[in-house]
């Protein structure tokens, strides 16, 4: 992998600092090779580690690059949201604390997910704490050599990526099991795809390994013909092999996990904040009420905290670890089932603390409202219309279809269509039907699905539809070609219809503190806050933005129907005359 012997062919230019992975990604080399050069250089860096110019380029320089500073011409904004990287505003990396590391297991059907994770959780988990009763409650946590590891406990990378579907990123890494008497098998294939697409580090566990027939270096050799180089083959996947039966390796394979968790993913958050996180499972439980596993991704969840979740909020009345063990609070990666909630959220809604009921219950709301409203359908138009906008750079496609020899044709005439500016990348292409997996994949990654002379399965046409993702059947390749040639060159714009929802009549003008609001009644329809609206006089439309406020005696809501009255604040609007008409209106995506 390293260019060391070569000579500077390539010069790059990099700013003042750098993240480890931005300069993997500048020099086009793994986040590994570069961590090995600045380790030489005595610095310990992980991969969203801040690099100084002169470690940077010191490494850059040795693995054959020529280098220049982008000091002199970078505009001083490019400078700081560089250096800044990853890390959200709110979180000063000096309050970030190392949390552990959270683990899901893939493969394919049969190859020992299941047995894997129950003998982890039975080794670590029942030794420590003698007659303790394993709760399932969607993850569990085991220790390791005084540090911690979360596991989810639904393996499979359709869970998986339903919950990156739903906007949740909780996963750090990737275990990819792979029986050693079958080797590689098409759901192997899906995992790596599914993973990759998510940008989460995979460490392959070659399982059965007790087995007669096991054969762990045909498994090798066949992941690095698929792109998963091993370690031993030149590559930087760790390959452990263990047998879940036999409980061999298991050992190692949790020690690689930590290892791989220090080195490439470096897990931190700040415990001193409200608790965010994600919902990994959720019940309505007989006399409990709604249950909800959730994993904390920063701050510290307490009991008597107020969360909101989806279309959920409630107080945490009481909190249970993996062991059904009452707790108090639960730390960053930390699993726990959460009772208090009002309704049941749902796997891979995210959720976050609030300071009071009221807001929770708003948040709530807005929710809601945003999930009916806002999800935007993902069509080839759509994006076609948001590169020529400028707004994105990549075209993410999924190909199906009814051969090998046709998908890697199509593969390759698709991936020579990306443009200079324009990446089309194939995050997975494979035989056979269009499977829900498929389908939750392209929600997941803002891809589309093409389907060449293949089925679509009932269940992927229903999260097709639920997820509002695009799955185009041709059965020639050349339309098939034109249709994302044209979507490339940003040629395939969306068409926008407008829907007027309601109108209100402004009766009064009220000043309010920050501005002025219009006393209304709503004459027909609806209007809803947030909505699109224009000001019309006259019936000339005098002004167009949104209902930034919308009350009824003083009371925040989210919609007022015909006939009733209420107050209406419109964004960057004040000069309301008695008489004007409030137009509320949304737009919606045609073909
Ligand atoms: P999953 O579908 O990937 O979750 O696979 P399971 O965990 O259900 O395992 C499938 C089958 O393989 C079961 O019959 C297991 O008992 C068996 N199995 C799992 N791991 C091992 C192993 O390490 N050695 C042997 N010999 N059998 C295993």
């Amino acid at each position: 992998m390293t260019q060391q012997q070569e000579a500077p062919t390539k010069t790059v230019r990099l700013p003042r600092a750098l993240t480890v992975r931005e300069l993997a990604e500048a020099l086009n080399l793994t986040v590994i090779d570069i961590i090995k050069e600045v380790m030489k250089r005595g610095v310990m860096a992980s991969i969203n580690q801040s690099l100084d110019y002169e470690v940077a380029a010191a490494a850059a320089e040795s693995l054959g690059f020529a280098v220049e500073s982008e000091e002199d011409t970078a505009a001083p904004e490019a400078e700081v949201a560089v250096v800044e990287g990853e890390v959200e505003p709110d979180e000063d990396p000096a309050l970030l604390q190392t949390r552990p590391p959270v683990v899901v297991v893939m493969g394919h059907v049969d190859h020992g997910k299941t047995s894997l994770l129950d003998a982890i959780r039975e080794t670590k988990v029942a030794a420590g704490e003698f007659g303790a009763i394993t709760q399932h409650i969607g993850a569990y946590q085991v220790e390791v050599k005084g540090h911690k590891i979360t596991f989810i406990d639904t393996p499979g990378h359709e869970a998986f990526t339903q919950l990156r579907a739903r906007g949740a990123s909780v996963t750090d890494i990737a275990v990819l099991v792979v029986a050693a008497d079958d080797g590689v098998m098409p759901q192997t294939l899906e995992a790596i795809d599914h993973a990759k697409a998510a940008g989460v580090p995979i460490i392959v566990a070659i399982n059965k390994t007790d087995l007669p027939a096991a054969n762990p270096e045909k498994v090798k050799q066949d992941l690095t013909q698929h792109n998963i180089v091993i370690e031993e083959y030149g590559g930087d996947v760790i390959a452990v092999p263990v047998s879940a039966k036999t409980r061999e390796g298991l050992d190692n394979l949790l020690e690689q996990i930590l290892l791989v968790a220090e080195v490439t993913v470096d897990p931190k958050a700040n415990p001193n904040r409200p608790a965010e996180g994600v919902i990994i499972e959720s019940e309505m439980a007989a006399n409990r009420g709604p249950m909800a596993t959730l994993i904390v991704q920063k701050g510290t969840l307490r009991v008597g905290d107020i969360i909101t979740a989806g279309p959920a909020w409630g107080k945490v009345k009481a909190m249970f670890d993996d062991r059904g063990k009452k707790v108090t609070e639960a730390l960053p990666s930390m699993p726990v089932e959460v009772m208090g909630l009002t309704t049941v959220p749902r796997a891979g809604d995210v959720f976050t603390t609030v300071a009071d009921e009221k807001e929770g219950r708003e948040a709530a709301e807005e929710r809601e409202r945003e999930v009916t409203d806002s999800t935007r359908a993902v069509t080839l138009e759509a994006i076609s219309g948001d590169i020529a906008a400028g707004r994105i750079s990549d075209l993410n496609i999924i190909i199906k279809g009814d051969t090998h020899g046709s998908v890697e044709a199509i593969r390759q005439s698709l991936e020579r269509q990306g443009a200079v500016d324009v990446r089309v990348n194939i995050i997975h292409s494979a035989a056979g039907n269009v499977s829900e997996s498929d389908v939750m994949l392209a929600a997941a990654s803002r891809a589309i699905v093409i389907a060449f002379n293949v089925k679509i399965d009932i269940g992927a046409r229903r999260v097709a539809e639920t997820e509002r993702v695009d799955i185009r059947t041709y059965q020639i390749i050349y339309e098939l070609i034109e249709d994302v040639e044209k979507a490339v060159k940003g040629l395939m714009a969306p068409v926008f219809a407008e829907i007027i929802d309601g109108h209100a009549e402004v009766r009064a003008v009220f000043r309010v503190r920050g501005g002025r609001i219009a006393g209304c009644m709503v004459s027909d329809g609806f209007v809803r806050r947030n909505s699109l609206a224009r000001v019309m006089r006259g019936g000339e439309m005098i002004h167009e933005s949104r209902v930034s406020s919308l009350r009824r005696f003083k009371e925040d809501v989210r919609e007022v129907t015909n006939g009733l009255e209420c107050g209406i604040g419109v964004e960057k609007f004040e000069t309301f005359a008695e008489g004007d008409i409030i137009e509320a209106f949304h737009t919606e995506q045609r073909g």
